[in-house]
């Protein structure tokens, strides 16, 4: 099956806070995914991860799904309480809580700009949105999915064409690229040529490589860089509180994770 980076991380944790659990990976196929909520059930598994294809129906298999989820019809992570299964989705929202917590970012208010409409971005518009986001712009190249990922935030949320990014990230607090581009080696940008300002954060959701060229324009221009690390930690934290009922450490998942990835490339 494809490498997940999800092992390693929760059994750093686990075994940082002495915790009896274990966190293995399943191949489970598109079509599959009730019967993996089935076998959560049966086994008494103590949470589940998913990944796409999966996050749909997986959020039909459920008892009952968070607000997250059900705005997202995605679920990321399946937990107990009270005897039901509940399917949540902390992806947005574990970017909008590791900002905080690791980068002293506070959303609420802030004007922001998220570049791409697929998976990632809608949840990371929502969670902006929930957070109180004064303003979440939306470009993509295909402007319809823009607007249809705008209207997950809160009323806060406007699509901007993929062509006016570059202006719209002019005027704008919290910038964060929810698109493959600057994926691998090639070094593209998802904002060529733009000029970052010193009091903005520029967060970027890739993270092979951790330090891409949009990165390192944002922190030439004295921004405040923040690599794809940090959603990848801040999603997998708050699920694993819903699971085990506490807080891993960040800096155990953060060395965990960087001990996997280069640096570069
Ligand atoms: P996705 O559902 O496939 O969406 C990708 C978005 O980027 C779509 O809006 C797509 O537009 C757009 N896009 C793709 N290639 C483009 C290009 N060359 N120019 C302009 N727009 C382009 O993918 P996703 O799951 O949202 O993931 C997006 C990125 O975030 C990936 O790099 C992924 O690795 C990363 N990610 C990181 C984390 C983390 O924890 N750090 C979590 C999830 C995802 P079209 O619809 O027109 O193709």
């Amino acid at each position: 099956m494809d490498h997940s980076l999800s092992p390693t991380l929760h059994n750093a944790a686990f075994r940082a806070l002495d915790l009896d659990w274990v966190y293995t990976a399943f191949e489970v196929g598109p079509g599959a995914g009730a019967g993996a909520v089935a076998a959560m059930r049966a086994l008494r598994l103590g949470g589940l991860s998913v990944t796409m294809p999966l996050k749909t129906e997986v959020a039909r298999a459920v008892d009952d799904v968070t607000a997250a989820a059900a705005a997202l019809d995605a679920v990321n992570c399946v937990y107990w309480r009270g005897g039901r299964l509940i399917g949540d989705n902390t992806d947005g929202a574990g970017l909008v809580w590791s900002l905080a917590e690791c980068d002293g970012v506070d959303v609420s208010g802030a004007r922001c700009l998220v570049l791409g409409a697929g998976g990632a971005a809608r949840s990371v518009v929502a969670a902006l949105g929930d957070a109180g986001a004064e303003r979440v712009a939306v470009t993509a190249r295909r402007e319809t999915a823009a607007a249809h990922a705008a209207r997950l935030a809160s009323g806060a949320g406007v699509a901007v064409s993929w062509d006016e990014r570059g202006a719209a990230a002019a005027d704008t607090d919290v910038i964060v690229n929810a698109t493959p581009i600057g994926m691998g080696d090639d070094g593209a940008s998802p904002l060529p040529g733009v000029g970052f300002g010193s009091g903005q954060v520029v967060v970027d959701l890739v993270y092979h490589p951790r330090w891409t060229s949009l990165l390192a324009d944002a922190d030439a221009a004295g921004a405040r860089a923040v690599d794809g690390l940090g959603m990848l930690c801040g999603q997998a934290a708050l699920a694993f509180s819903r699971w085990t009922g506490l807080m891993p450490d960040l800096g155990v998942f953060r060395g965990a994770l960087i001990s996997e990835l280069p640096a570069s490339g």
